[in-house]
C-alpha cells in the first residue's frame, strides 16, 4: 500500500520545492534483472518509507526514487538506463550490486559528480571520487579472518572459492603480519568438484578449511561434506559469508564438527528485530506467513545505505538548500551540489542494521562482526570482532566441545621401554604394545569413553625442530599434521614443543641423567687399614701421642702426689718413688691408646686428668676408626674416571651422547650452561655419538668409553636390570612427559584431568610399581655402591677431639702448679725458700729426662731433717749427698739397715 503511494511520485523531478515545506528528493536505483522484487530491493524500498515516515530525520523533506533494472550482463544498457535516470533529474544512484556493472555507473557518477551509493564488495584498493560503499572494506574483512586464524591456531589452511573475485579478496589473508608457519593452499572449484577438492584437502590432512563459494551454492558444498564424512570434531570449516544464518545447517549439528562464520547484523539487538518485524509488515506478509528472523547483509547494507543518503540530506538541509541536477552524460558538465552531498553523507554517523556506520573517504571506517558457531543446538554468538579492539572470544568453550563417545582416536607412539614396548608372540593392532602408557591409555581412554587406534611414529623420533628450516619431525611432527590426535609415550614437555603443540599435564617426573658403565673394583691394597683415617690425622695422633706422654711425664714428675712409697708396708721409708718414668709414660700413652690394660695408673690428681682425657681422646678416635673401617671394608671401591657431569664436560676420552632428534638431545643444544654448550659442541662434533633408540645406546655404554645422556625414570629402569650400568651424578634438569595433542584439541583438558584423578587416586603409582619395581628381575646389586661410598675421616670429622685432648692437657698442668703450691703451702713451717725458686727447682728437676724416679721423701718432711750425710739407705736405694745444698745420688747400695734420710733443711 505505502509503496503504491511512493511510486505515485515516480517521476517527479529531483529539487522540486513544495513552496513552505516539503522538498521531494528524487534518487534513482539500479537492480540487475535477477534481484528484480527480491530482498534487497526490498530493504532498499523499506528504508525510503521509513526514512520519510521519520519525520525527525527528514522533517521537510520526502524521498522519492526510481528503479531500473539491468542485465547483469549488459553494461552498455545499464549506462544507458543510468544517463536515462540522470537527464530525468537525480540527486544520487544507488547501485547496481553487480561488481562489473557497479564500475561503470561508479565512473558515469565521477564525471557528472552525482554521489553513488554502493554496498557491494570493491576489490579495488584506490579511493573512489564520489562513492559512498557501506560493505567493509576487504582489508578489514581480512584481519578479522586473520585475527579468528590467529585465535584457532591454525597452521595449515585449505581455502575454497568459486570466482576469482574471491581469490582477490582472500589474497589479504596470506599477507603479513600472518606468520609464515601458516600455510594455504587455495583450490577455485565449481559445484561439480566439492567432493573431489574435499577430498584432496583429507588427504592432504588439512583440517581447517575457509569456504567462499557463491551463496547460492553453499548447501551443494554441504552436503558434499556430509557425503565424504568431514563431518567430524577435527574439522573446522569457516564461511566467509555473512549470512549462515540464512542457510541450513540441521545436519552438521550432533556430529561436533566446527562450523564458524561472521556476521554484520545482529539478529539478537532489539532495534533490529524490531525493524525486522516492520520490514516484514511492509513486505506484505500476513501474520502466519513464513516469517525470517534473519536479513541478508547485503539488505542490510542497502537499507544503512538509504539511511547514510537520509542522514546526509539532514546534515546539508540545515546549511543550504540542494539545487536541482541539470547535468546530462552528453554535456559531462558535473552536478554543483552533488560534491557537497557527497561530503555531507561522508560525514554521516549513525547506527545502522550492520553496526556503527562511520565513513572516511566514502569506505566504512567502523565495523563490528560477530563470530558465530555452530553448537548442539543452533547457531551461536561465541565473541565478537571489531576495528577497534580486534577477536575478542566470548565462548572459548564453545571451541572445545566434542563427544567422546563412539569416538576412534588415532594414537601416535614410539618404543621406549618400558613405557611402550612390543609384546612377545604374534600380536596385531593394539594389542603389539605393552608399557606404562599403554596401560596408561587404557585407563584414560576407559574413563573417557574414546576407542583408539595405536600406531608407531613412523620416522622413529620423538621430535626435534630443524634449526635450520624450521621443520618439526616425529610425533611432533604427526601431532602438528594433525595426523593424530594424541601422542601417547614418554614425551617431554618443554617450551619449544609446547609453542607448537599441547600438551596435557604431567603424568610422571624426570630429569636428564648419565649412564655408564660400572667401573672396575681397585685392587685390594695392603696397607688399607690406613684408609679410614687422612694422612694428616695420622700425623697428629702421633704428635698428641708424643705430646701427652711427655706431658704426663712431666706433670707427674711436678706433682708431688706421683711421688709415692714404694714400700707402703715400711711406714718410715722416707724414699719417694715416681712411677711415671719417660719410658713409663709412653707405655702408658699406648696401652691406653690401644685399649689395652696398664699397670700404671696416675695418682695424681693433674695426671688423671691427663690419662682422662686421653682415654676420652682414644675413645672417640678408636671408634671413629673402627666404624670407618667397616664402611672400607664394606664399600667395593671403584674406579671411576666420571664423577658428574663436569667430569665428563672437561675430558674428551670417554665420548658421551643422547638420543637423536629428542629433547635430551635439545636440552643441550638450546642450553645457555657453559659446561652445557660445551657438552653439546662436543657432540655436535661427533655425529656419531648420538643413538636412534635406547637400546642402542645402552649398547654403547655396554661396550665401553660411552656415556648416555638420558631420561632418569629410563635409567632407573635400566640400571636395576643390567649390574653392569650404573648413573653417574646427579639430575641435570627437572621436566615431566606429557602426553602431546594438537593446538586446541578438545581432549586436552579431559586428558588432563583425568590424569589428575589418576594420580590422586595411585593408579598412576600402581602402574609405575608394576613396570619398574615387580617384574622380579631387578639387579641384585647393594646399593652400597651408589650410596655407601666411604671417604677417610680428616681434619674436619675429627679434628674436635684433638681440641679436647689439649684443652685436658692445659687443665691438667694447671691442677699440677694448684698441687704443687698445695703441697708446697702444706709444708711451709719451715720454708726458707721461695715457692717460685722452689717450682723452678722441681720444674728443672722434672724435666730432667733422665732423674731417678725415686727421691727421698725428706723435701717434703723438714721436721725430721737429720743432719748425717751420707746416711744408709735401704737396699737398691741411692744414697745421697749433699753438696752446696743439692742432693747428689753417690751410689746404689744394698745395705739392710733401717732407713735413714737426711735432708739440708736450710735449703727450703
Ligand atoms: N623423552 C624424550 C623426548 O621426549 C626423549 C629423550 O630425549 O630422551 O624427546
Amino acid at each position: 500500500m505505502k509503496v503504491e503511494i511512493l511510486n505515485s511520485h515516480l517521476f517527479s523531478f529531483g529539487g522540486e520545492t513544495n513552496e513552505e515545506t516539503i522538498q521531494i528528493v528524487t534518487f534513482r536505483a539500479l537492480f540487475t534483472e535477477d534481484e528484480k522484487n527480491g530482498l534487497t530491493e526490498l530493504a532498499f524500498k523499506y528504508g525510503v518509507y521509513r526514512v520519510n515516515k521519520d519525520r525527525n530525520l527528514l522533517f521537510n523533506t520526502t524521498l522519492i526514487y526510481d528503479i531500473q533494472y539491468v542485465s547483469k550482463d549488459d553494461s552498455f544498457h545499464a549506462s544507458k538506463k543510468a544517463c536515462y535516470q540522470v537527464g530525468s533529474g537525480v540527486s544520487a544512484i544507488f547501485g547496481p550490486q553487480n561488481p562489473l556493472l557497479g564500475n561503470h555507473i561508479q565512473s558515469l557518477c565521477d564525471a557528472l559528480d552525482i554521489p553513488h551509493m554502493e554496498s557491494r564488495v570493491d576489490l579495488e584498493p584506490e579511493i573512489k571520487e564520489i562513492s559512498i560503499n557501506l560493505y567493509p572494506n576487504p582489508v578489514i574483512t581480512g584481519d578479522a579472518l586473520r585475527d579468528l586464524i590467529k585465535y584457532l591456531n591454525w597452521t595449515k589452511i585449505a581455502v575454497i572459492y568459486e570466482q576469482d573475485l574471491s581469490l582477490i579478496k582472500l589474497q589479504q589473508l596470506v599477507k603479513a603480519p600472518m606468520p609464515k608457519s601458516v600455510q594455504f593452499i587455495f583450490r577455485k572449484t565449481d559445484p561439480s568438484q566439492f567432493r573431489s577438492i574435499l577430498m584432496d584437502i583429507r588427504t592432504r590432512g588439512i583440517y581447517s578449511v575457509i569456504i567462499d563459494t557463491k551463496p547460492e551454492h553453499l548447501h551443494l558444498l554441504l552436503k558434499a561434506i556430509l557425503q565424504i564424512q568431514m563431518n567430524n570434531y577435527k574439522y573446522h570449516y569457516h564461511f566467509t559469508t555473512f549470512d549462515i544464518e540464512s542457510h541450513d545447517l540441521e545436519d552438521f549439528r550432533y556430529n561436533f564438527v566446527n562450523m564458524t562464520a561472521f556476521r554484520m547484523v545482529d539478529s539478537d539487538d532489539l532495534n533490529v528485530r524490531e525493524i525486522l518485524k516492520d520490514m516484514e509488515k511492509f513486505q506484505n506478509y500476513g501474520p502466519n506467513s513464513n516469517k525470517t528472523n534473519v536479513i541478508r547483509a547485503e539488505s542490510a547494507l542497502m537499507f544503512d545505505s538509504v539511511y547514510a543518503f537520509a542522514r546526509g540530506l539532514q546534515a546539508l538541509g540545515r546549511g543550504t538548500t540542494l539545487r536541482p541536477s541539470n547535468v546530462s552524460c552528453n554535456e559531462e558538465k558535473p552536478w554543483v551540489d552533488g560534491s557537497s552531498l557527497f561530503n555531507y553523507v561522508n560525514a554521516a554517523e549513525f547506527n545502522g542494521l550492520t553496526g556503527r556506520i562511520l565513513f572516511k573517504e566514502g569506505r566504512r571506517s567502523t565495523l563490528k562482526l560477530d563470530l558465530l558457531k555452530l553448537r548442539n543446538d543452533k547457531l551461536d554468538k561465541v565473541g565478537e570482532w571489531t576495528t577497534w579492539s580486534g577477536l575478542n572470544v566470548s565462548n572459548h568453550e564453545a571451541f572445545h566441545e566434542f563427544g567422546s563417545k563412539n569416538i576412534t582416536l588415532r594414537i601416535t607412539t614410539i618404543i621406549s621401554i618400558p613405557y611402550v614396548m612390543y609384546k612377545k608372540g604374534n600380536w596385531t593392532g593394539n594389542d603389539k604394545f605393552e608399557g606404562f602408557c599403554i596401560d596408561l591409555l587404557e585407563a584414560i581412554s576407559k574413563s573417557l569413553g574414546f576407542k583408539y587406534n595405536l600406531y608407531e611414529v613412523p620416522d622413529k623420533k620423538f621430535g626435534a625442530e630443524n634449526t635450520t628450516t624450521g621443520e618439526w619431525n616425529g610425533l611432533v611432527r604427526e601431532i602438528i599434521d594433525k595426523n593424530a590426535d594424541l601422542a601417547v609415550a614418554s614425551m617431554t614437555i618443554n617450551y619449544a614443543r609446547e609453542s607448537v603443540i599441547d600438551f596435557t599435564k604431567p603424568f610422571m617426573n624426570l630429569g636428564i641423567g648419565i649412564l655408564f658403565k660400572l667401573p672396575s673394583q681397585a685392587p685390594t691394597r695392603l696397607f688399607s687399614f690406613m684408609s679410614p683415617l687422612d694422612v694428616d690425622i695420622w700425623l697428629y695422633v702421633l704428635a698428641a701421642y708424643i705430646l701427652v706422654s711427655f706431658t704426663m711425664f712431666i706433670v707427674a714428675r711436678f706433682s708431688p702426689y706421683e711421688w709415692q712409697n714404694p714400700h707402703p708396708c715400711v711406714t718410715d721409708n722416707d724414699i719417694m718413688e715416681n712411677q711415671f718414668s719417660v719410658a713409663n709414660s709412653f707405655w702408658f700413652t699406648i696401652v691406653t691408646l690401644m685399649h689395652q690394660g696398664c699397670d700404671l695408673n696416675p695418682r695424681a690428681v693433674s695426671t688423671r686428668i691427663i690419662g682422662a682425657i686421653w682415654w676420652f681422646f682414644t675413645l672417640i678416635l678408636i671408634s671413629s676408626y673402627t666404624a670407618n673401617l667397616a664402611a672400607f671394608l664394606t664399600v667395593e671401591r671403584m674406579i671411576t674416571p666420571i664423577e658428574s657431569v663436569e667430569d665428563l664436560a672437561s675430558q674428551s676420552k670417554i665420548a658421551y651422547g643422547t638420543l637423536d632428534s629428542g629433547s635430551t638431545m635439545t636440552f643441550f643444544r638450546d642450553s645457555r650452561i657453559e659446561t652445557y654448550q660445551k657438552m653439546w659442541r662436543f657432540m655436535e662434533n661427533k655425529p656419531n655419538v648420538f643413538v636412534s633408540t635406547y637400546e642402542e645406546g645402552v649398547k654403547r655404554v655396554l661396550e665401553g668409553n660411552y656415556a648416555f645422556l638420558m631420561e632418569s625414570t629410563m635409567l632407573d629402569y635400566i640400571v636395576q636390570r643390567n649390574c653392569n650400568l650404573t648413573q653417574i651424578g646427579g639430575l641435570l634438569d627437572s621436566k615431566g612427559y606429557g602426553i602431546a595433542t594438537p593446538i586446541g584439541s578438545p581432549w586436552r583438558d579431559k586428558i588432563s584431568l583425568t590424569i589428575l584423578d589418576l594420580q590422586e587416586k595411585g593408579v598412576i603409582q600402581m602402574l609405575y610399581n608394576k613396570w619398574w619395581k615387580n617384574s622380579g628381575i631387578a639387579c641384585n646389586r647393594d646399593d652400597k655402591n651408589k650410596e655407601g661410598k666411604a671417604n677417610a675421616l680428616g681434619v674436619d670429622n675429627i679434628g674436635g677431639v684433638f681440641v679436647v685432648l689439649m684443652g685436658g692437657l692445659a687443665v691438667a698442668i694447671i691442677t699440677a702448679l694448684i698441687e704443687f703450691c698445695w703441697n708446697s703451702k702444706r709444708n711451709a713451717n719451715n720454708q726458707r725458700q721461695s715457692l717460685c725458686s722452689e717450682m723452678t727447682e722441681e720444674l728443672k728437676f722434672a724435666m730432667k729426662c733422665r732423674a731417678s724416679r725415686q727421691r727421698p721423701a725428706i723435701r717434703r718432711q723438714c721436721s725430721k731433717c737429720l743432719q748425717n750425710v751420707p746416711t744408709y739407705v735401704p737396699d737398691g736405694m741411692d744414697i745421697l749427698t749433699q753438696e752446696n745444698g743439692i742432693h747428689h745420688v753417690l751410689e746404689t747400695r744394698k745395705v739392710p739397715t733401717p732407713l735413714q734420710y737426711e735432708c739440708d733443711c736450710s735449703h727450703r
